[in-house]
Parts: C-alpha cells; sequence; structure tokens
C-alpha cells in the first residue's frame, strides 16, 4: 500500500462517519458503514437493536480467545452552531486537526479499529475470534446499548477474553496513557418521613430533619473502604438536601435528600446498599430510598492485555502509557464485569463533548497501528 493511501484510509473512514448526524441514540447509517467493511473482511454481521438503538454484533473465527472491539456510533449535541468554526458534521481540516462532533469521541476509535483489522488480515489469518460491538446508544442513558447486548450474549454463553473500548484516553500525545478501570457510581433520592405539626407542639408532630440530622453525620463521617493502589476511597456525597414548608412555625412532614457514592473495587453497590441501610435503621428513620445504579467499578489488573498495549504503544508512539481510572463512565463497565480483560484506548481527549471537538490528523493513523499491534500480538 502507498504511503498517502495508508495515512488516509482511516482519514477516509472517520470523516464518513462524522458526516453522519448521529445524535444518540440514532446510528445515522453508521453501522451500515462499518458492516459494509467488515462484511468484505469476513465478519458475520447481526443486530440486536433494542429501543430505537442500532447496536451491530459482528464475529469471525470459529475458536480460540475472543476479543472484542467496542464503540459508540452516538455523539452528543454539538451545541449552538455559531460557536463552531465549521459545520460540526461536515468534516473540516484545519492546521492539521480534523474537526467535527465525534471526531474525538470516538467516531475515530472505531475508524482506527477498522483499518487496523483490514490491515492484520491482509496479513495474516487469526489465531482467535475477532468481535465488534458498536452501538448507538453511550452517551444517553446507555440502557439499550452495550448493556443489552451483553446481557443477550450472556445468555448464549458467550465469553470474551480481552476488549478495547475506543474512547478518547490520551492526555497530552497519543499513546501517554489508557484507561484500565473505572470508579463506580450509586445514587439513592432518600426521603425521610415524619409527620407535620405546629412548632409549638412537638409531641403531637415527628420532626424529620431531626431524625435525619444524626443519621447523615454518621453517613458523611463513615469510611467506607481506604482505596487502593489504583482507586482514592470510595466517596459518600450529598448533592441536594430539602426540608421545610417555608413557613417558620410548621414542622414539615418529610425531608428529601440526593447522594450520591463513586465507589472503587475495594466495595460493591450491594455492600454501600446495605451499610447505609443499616444505618439509617439503627437511626430508627422510617424512609423511603430509591436508589440507581449507573456502574459498577471495572479494574483491569495487570494482564496480557495490558502488556501488549504497552508493547504496541511503546513501538507506535514510543512512550510508555499511565494506566488511568479517573474520569467518567463508559461502557467498558458493561464489558469489564462480563469478565473480559478491558482497557480504553483512543486519542487525545482535551476536546470530547466541546464546541470545536476535533483530533490530530496525524495521531489517526498511528492509532490504527497501536491497535493492529495489540491485535497482532494476541490473536
Ligand atoms: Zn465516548
Amino acid at each position: 500500500m502507498a504511503d498517502d493511501a495508508a495515512t488516509t484510509a482511516v482519514l477516509d473512514l472517520v470523516s464518513e462517519l462524522i458526516s453522519r448526524r448521529s445524535l444518540t441514540p440514532d446510528d445515522a447509517g453508521c453501522c451500515t458503514i462499518i458492516g459494509t467493511r467488515l462484511q468484505q473482511l469476513g465478519f458475520t454481521l447481526e443486530y440486536i437493536d433494542a429501543g430505537g438503538v442500532t447496536n451491530l454484533w459482528a464475529t469471525l473465527g470459529e475458536s480460540g480467545p475472543l476479543f472484542i472491539l467496542a464503540g459508540h456510533t452516538d455523539v452528543v449535541p454539538p451545541g449552538p452552531r455559531e460557536q463552531w468554526s465549521s459545520d460540526p458534521f461536515v468534516p473540516e481540516i484545519r492546521d492539521g486537526l480534523l474537526y467535527g462532533r465525534g471526531a474525538a469521541d470516538m467516531k475515530s476509535g472505531i475508524a482506527a479499529m477498522v483499518i487496523a483489522t483490514e490491515r492484520l488480515l491482509a496479513r495474516r489469518p487469526l489465531k482467535g475470534r475477532l468481535a465488534y460491538l458498536i452501538t448507538s446508544d453511550e452517551e444517553g442513558v446507555a440502557r439499550h446499548g452495550t448493556r443489552h447486548v451483553v446481557e443477550v450474549l450472556k445468555q448464549r454463553g458467550i465469553k470474551p477474553d480481552y476488549a478495547i473500548v475506543g474512547e478518547a484516553t490520551a492526555a497530552e500525545q497519543l499513546g501517554d496513557r489508557i484507561t484500565i478501570g473505572r470508579r463506580g457510581s450509586l445514587g439513592c433520592n432518600l426521603k425521610v418521613l415524619g409527620k407535620q405539626g405546629h412548632v409549638a407542639y412537638p409531641e403531637k408532630a415527628e420532626n424529620p430533619i431531626h431524625t435525619l440530622a444524626p443519621a447523615l453525620a454518621e453517613l458523611t463521617a463513615t469510611v467506607w473502604d481506604r482505596g487502593n493502589a489504583h482507586f482514592p476511597p470510595t466517596s459518600f456525597q450529598v448533592s441536594n438536601l430539602h426540608a421545610g414548608t417555608g413557613a417558620s412555625n410548621v414542622i414539615p412532614g418529610h425531608a428529601d435528600v440526593v447522594f450520591n457514592f463513586r465507589f472503587c473495587t475495594e466495595s460493591t453497590a450491594e455492600d454501600l446498599k446495605a451499610r447505609v441501610t443499616a444505618i439509617l435503621d439503627r437511626h430508627g428513620l422510617r424512609y423511603e430510598a430509591d436508589w440507581w445504579l449507573s456502574g459498577e467499578p471495572f479494574l483491569t489488573r495487570n494482564g496480557a492485555l495490558i502488556e501488549a498495549a504497552k508493547a504496541s504503544i511503546g513501538e507506535v508512539a514510543g512512550l510508555s502509557p499511565t494506566l488511568f481510572t479517573g474520569g467518567g463512565t463508559s461502557d467498558a463497565r458493561f464489558i469489564s464485569p462480563w469478565g473480559a480483560e478491558t482497557v480504553e484506548i483512543g486519542p487525545i481527549n482535551d476536546s470530547i463533548h466541546k464546541i470545536n471537538e476535533h483530533v490530530k490528523v496525524a495521531d489517526l493513523d498511528r492509532l490504527a497501528r497501536i491497535y493492529e499491534g495489540v491485535l497482532d500480538r494476541l490473536l
């Protein structure tokens, strides 16, 4: 392949994807573009759609370790058009940067995965199984996307060994950082029940603020765990607290609290719920607790995938990546608990979700070579 063709292969594909206006949960035809390329390589395509979300599951190979390349085609809204220097859905290169919504998060990752796969298969057959899990519901509620596909595949008894999620993970240079874990997020709407009455007759009322206060003091003072080498300790934060009718002479009938845990792998959601419940019960509160779990934490400890990623990044970018566990959530939270060694490797993330989102043109082909190097070492 000529050098020019090599450098534009990822650029051409990511440009095609950026020009699709794929606002969550609309795939806008992205999976058709990706699927067509994979089909030409011999992949079997299956659409595991749900709730208006397009989910592509494409597989190649019959036996051996299962390696998943995962990503999302959906993008967040661009924001005010006039603040962008060019149309967010018309890819444009200026000063070595490719601009467009989804350029970094994460159409470049997907395009680089496809090119990496094409190049590897042009050289040799696989020694294992390769699959793509592409969804159009990552930036939204993420209920009908990767989470759904994983549930369906679990029921079929499919078990993955490795997964790369192509989210933007680099800090300043491509390859300087990869994500190997993320904290979990657990929230709760707590309604503490009391009995409304006149402040002059407290014996005829039950003040929920008074019953809540000591319990809340204990919750905020509790050490949930001490963290570990990869994560800071689990944190409990109250984000909303409301009670009272506005009148100064009325004991309110209820007090409402919203709190959130960002928790590490030393705790589980079930364990945290049980400990909170025990504290509330010990203080004699009457309450309704409405919990929601955004994701369990995940952590890929040292293993073959991290080693392969380090070696490939060292070879292509000349860097030794920092192993990162910060940032928000990603679909790795669904794939890792499924049993796969999971890492996130992608372009520089400083412009994601922003006006004038962009990626370095020079990084596109290098990202494909990093992915190819990882696949080459494990498949
Ligand atoms: Zn993303």
